[in-house]
């Protein structure tokens, strides 16, 4: 007999997040879930196993307000942004009644985790240069406690002009939270919102060190918030958190040599992606479009055709629900030569 009839209805009917790990494939190239090409060496350090992890390692927190120039009490640690984006949910939008918004085409969990708690989403779609439509977000704030907005987005790849931020910062106060999913932001430090956190209460920020810093399978992400609001999110997670391990791999990414390889990490990746912004160029009927973080979207003519033709040949990169897009992780130098040379052979180019 089946149990699934005894599972809350809500989940019943949810259908789970796509994500690459479970598409799956079969590849030399991955190229479909914007990790890291490199694989970073860590000291295992014998801390030991058999007490608890502190909720809140200090030495992670003090390390990531370092990193991110904002005070310890605005900082909270998680199973990587994707717990941060479930905690927030859980903590400041009632089910059934509350409502999150955000802004397709944009990162998938937004959308899921609201589902699983059956909290009620708003979509406001970007405009066709994948700015935020500001009036129409005014327009739909009722009952909206959580506005998310990626940038560097995933997958366009753009950055939201932060003059918009601002408005929606100011139009947002008092009523809800502006939540800046900015996992992809160590590729262009400088375009963080972090410097306004002090400014606007409201404001929280996503952060990870599953991109820039190579540590998609560490899992650990932070929240960046006003100190009320870490408060906050502290009474709903879990009692420990961060596993000891994960701790002691993510300070050493966070201390200074460790911030200095993905500084240099970040420098070859920006020239890859360069480079294949450039090969890819050159196909015929097709746009390629800018992008901020470790990825670039292009759309092309028969882009089906293309992911299958990559796919068989062992090279995985990612459908979007943008029409005729695919997604491309920009991988080492060589992978990024090799995908070029086999699209060379698909575009007779
Ligand atoms: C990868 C990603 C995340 C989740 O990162 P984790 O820290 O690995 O959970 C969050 N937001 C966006 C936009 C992402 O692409």
């Amino acid at each position: 007999m089946s149990l699934k009839h005894l599972a809350r209805k809500t989940v019943q009917n949810i259908k789970p997040y796509q994500s690459a790990r479970r598409i799956g494939g079969q590849g030399d190239i991955w190229l479909n879930a914007n990790e890291s090409p490199f694989s970073n060496e860590y000291e295992y350090q014998q801390s030991p196993l058999n007490r608890y992890s502190d909720c809140q390692p200090k030495a992670v927190i003090s390390a990531y307000a370092a990193y991110a120039k904002v005070r310890n009490g605005q900082v909270l640690t998680s199973r990587g942004a994707d717990e941060g984006i479930e905690l927030l949910i859980r903590t400041f939008c009632e089910a059934k009644e509350d409502s999150i918004l955000y802004c397709p085409p944009t990162y998938g969990m937004y959308s899921i985790s609201a589902e699983t708690f059956d909290v009620k989403i708003k979509t406001v779609p970007l405009t066709d240069a994948w700015t935020l439509d500001l009036p129409a977000i005014a327009e739909q704030l009722d009952t909206v406690k959580l506005v998310f907005v990626c940038s560097p987005n995933n997958p366009t790849g753009n950055l939201i002009p932060r003059e918009q931020i601002i408005e929606l910062l100011e139009m947002t106060k008092n009523r809800a939270l502006v939540v800046m999913d900015e996992a992809y932001i160590d590729f262009c430090l400088d375009q963080s919102t972090v410097d306004l956190l002090d400014d606007y209460a409201h404001l929280v920020i996503l952060r990870t060190l599953s991109k820039a810093f190579a540590l998609a399978g560490l899992r650990c992400g932070f929240t960046l918030a006003n100190p009320e609001v870490i408060e906050l999110l502290l009474k709903v997670i879990a009692p420990y958190p961060v596993p000891v391990p994960v701790a002691d791999i993510a300070v050493q990414a966070l201390s200074e040599a460790g911030r200095a390889k993905t500084k240099y990490q970040v420098l070859e990746l920006s020239a890859n992606r360069a480079y294949l912004q450039a090969g890819l160029s050159q196909f015929p009927n097709t746009k390629v479009h800018d992008g901020y973080g470790n990825y670039i979207l292009i759309q092309c003519e028969d882009s089906q055709r293309i992911f299958q033709a990559l796919w068989e040949n062992g090279i995985i990169v990612r459908q979007t629900p943008i029409k005729n897009g695919l997604r491309f992780t920009i991988g080492n130098r060589d992978e990024c030569e090799k995908t070029l040379a086999f699209l060379r052979t698909l575009f007779n180019a």
